[in-house]
């Protein structure tokens, strides 16, 4: 199969945008065993694009374009492609409600120009974009493919992993690729390395070990005929990994640090609250960003001073003996939002955010507390880095403690 890409945009012409698309797709077509052979660039002019698209179908099987597909005037992607194969544009009424819905979420009223997203050819099949408006389209005719994706780098990368990569993959191979991700926290990435190292000389599956900000990603991606095939490949090297690292997998595939611990605190009818000293409210947007929050969430303070910190409730004796600094405060902390806010459980952060030491302890020196009313605990810990990591990593540290609290109560 020949392939060739097509990156269409003005900006890129100008030397505004570097062409990422065009290589992370060029990179993305040897796991296909799919040869590249041409990249094209082009701006938002009709004409030059028509030039482009036409010499590509003539000498390519398949064509990959990215761009173009906005619902300005000067985004010509779906008009060039119909005008090359001599087809109609059509709006479809599904994709066209699908869009306004997506709208209507946010709040947003649609501009009519929003309607060309919704425009389709014969023989063209909208594909979904989760991560914005513009439906990409897989188009069949006579022997070519063409796949016109989304200029935005993450809505292209989602929609070519979710959608074109599983199509082109079965094309190419009569086989399917599919990916498990089992998400690790606590370990260094070497450590978790070296524990599953037995599995890591797999071909198939094969596993892979990535270092993210919620901790250690394993990736594990089977081949196979069919996808029952390929989770039952994964599922065998799962049950190992799972023996190995136990409790400290904490989530697979779209799990969130946040999502986990919310799906645990609904399932046994459980609320919570935070006070966050040093953290301004992170713990609890990390919170929120899981979806149904509110079924467990009631809210969080968030003292930056001490005068605050006795005015929210927490002793001003235990401040003075320990410190803001300390177990003892946090472990207060944790008790007080949950007892002032009236809630089951109460997670607390305190900790020295930086520039300077404070109360004597370094720059990253973090206490959490959880409370609830059968489990107390405080973690203590020291995290590297500049302030929007340490406060990233503590949050972190403060769900995963919080859903390891939840598995022991059951
Ligand atoms: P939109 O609906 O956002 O207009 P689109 O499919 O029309 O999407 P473009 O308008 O062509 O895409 O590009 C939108 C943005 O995506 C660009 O401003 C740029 O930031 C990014 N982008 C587009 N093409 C590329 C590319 N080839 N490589 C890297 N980034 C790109």
């Amino acid at each position: 199969m020949k392939a060739e890409i097509i990156s269409v945009g003005t900006e890129l012409l100008l030397g505004e945008i570097t062409d990422t698309n065009a290589s992370y797709l060029a990179g993305q077509l040897p796991l296909l065993g799919i040869d590249l052979y041409w990249i094209s660039q082009v701006g938002d002019n009709r004409v030059r694009l028509v030039e482009v698209l036409e010499r590509a179908w003539q000498r390519s099987d398949l064509i990959l374009t990215t761009g173009g597909l906005g619902p300005t005037e000067d985004d010509l992607t779906r008009e060039t492609i119909a005008e090359v194969l001599g087809e109609e544009l059509r709006i479809d009424p599904i994709l066209e409600r699908e869009i306004q819905e997506r709208f209507a979420r946010r709040g947003v009223k649609m501009a009519p120009s929003n309607i060309k997203q919704a425009a389709v050819i014969p023989s063209a099949k909208a594909i979904h974009n989760a991560r914005g408006t513009a439906p990409g389209w897989w188009v069949e005719k006579d022997g070519h493919i063409l796949m016109a994706m989304p200029g935005p780098p993450g809505e292209m990368h989602h929609m070519w992993h979710t959608e074109v990569l599983p199509r082109l993959h079965q094309r190419a191979t009569g086989a399917i690729i599919f990916s498990k991700t089992l998400k690790v926290f606590g370990l260094p990435e070497g450590t978790v390395g070296e524990l599953v190292s037995p599995l890591l000389s797999s071909a198939n599956p094969t596993l892979g070990v990535y270092a993210k900000a919620d901790g250690i990603h394993l990736r594990f991606t089977a081949k196979a005929k069919s996808q029952q095939q390929a989770e039952e490949m994964i599922a065998h090297g799962e049950t190992r990994v799972r023996s190995i690292l136990g409790e400290s997998i904490w989530g697979t595939d779209n799990d969130t640090m946040a999502s986990v611990a919310g799906d645990m605190l609904t399932e046994k009818g459980l609320s919570l609250v935070v006070m966050e000293y040093c953290t301004g409210g992170l713990l609890a947007t990390t919170i929120t960003e899981a979806p149904d929050t509110s079924a467990y969430f009631k809210g969080g303070l968030i003292p930056y001073s001490n005068e605050a910190l006795i005015a929210y409730g927490v002793d001003a004796k235990l401040i003075y003996d320990y410190g803001v600094i300390s177990s003892e405060v946090a472990q207060a902390m944790a008790e007080v939002a949950r007892l002032r806010l009236g809630a089951d459980v109460g997670v607390s952060i305190t900790g020295v955010i930086g520039p300077d030491e404070l109360e004597g302890k370094p720059v990253g020196t973090m206490y959490i507390g959880i409370d609830s009313s059968q489990n107390k605990k405080t973690i203590e810990g020291n995290y590297p880095g500049d302030r929007f990591r340490v406060k990233r990593w503590v949050t972190n540290v403060a769900l995963f403690e919080l859903r390891k609290m939840l598995l022991a109560l059951d």
